[in-house]
């Protein structure tokens, strides 16, 4: 169950890349009991300013600066209830390159001490990343699924 949903975001993901719009994001999240994962799907001129490949030192250096924000800021953007003491830990970063369009895919893992179904998430994405105004949130949490459009610092989502 936990693997065909992820799956599923993923050629959901997929398809829809080519069409992003900057300053909208989306994320997915999964669990299943205390573990779970965490899929990011931003445009990259949301997290660093541009959508060109990086060449020039100046670029590179923006790209690596924002890149290492987001996985040392992720559980900053995305706070799970701290008494279930999740760790939120990079698995997989790709820049998925085109011709006039970046898309940075991230993925996370999670894992706490008591199960996430029932709890409540919140979301601070513009704290982190002002560009990054809109974001697309689904959850599944041990078969309760939410889905909550995050525009402000503070906005949240209740898992029951
Ligand atoms: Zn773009």
């Amino acid at each position: 169950m936990f693997k065909v949903l992820l799956l599923s975001t993923m050629v959901f993901a997929a398809r829809e890349h080519g069409a992003h719009l900057h300053g909208a994001g989306k994320i997915s999240m999964a669990f299943d009991g205390k573990r779970g994962k965490i899929e990011l799907h931003v445009p990259a001129e949301s997290l660093y300013g541009f959508e060109h490949e990086a060449k020039s030192k100046k670029d590179r250096q923006k790209k690596e600066q924002a890149l290492l924000k987001l996985e040392e800021k992720i559980s900053e953007m995305i706070v799970l209830d701290p008494s279930l003491k999740c760790e939120i830990k990079k698995e997989i970063f790709e820049v998925n390159q085109q011709k006039n369009h970046a898309e940075v895919e991230a993925e996370f893992g999670v894992s706490c001490e008591a199960p996430v179904a029932g709890s409540e998430i919140s979301f601070h994405m513009q704290k982190v990343f002002p560009r990054l105004r809109k974001v697309q949130v689904d959850v599944v949490a041990d078969g309760v699924q939410k889905s909550l459009q995050v525009t402000n610092n503070g906005d949240s989502l209740g898992l029951k």
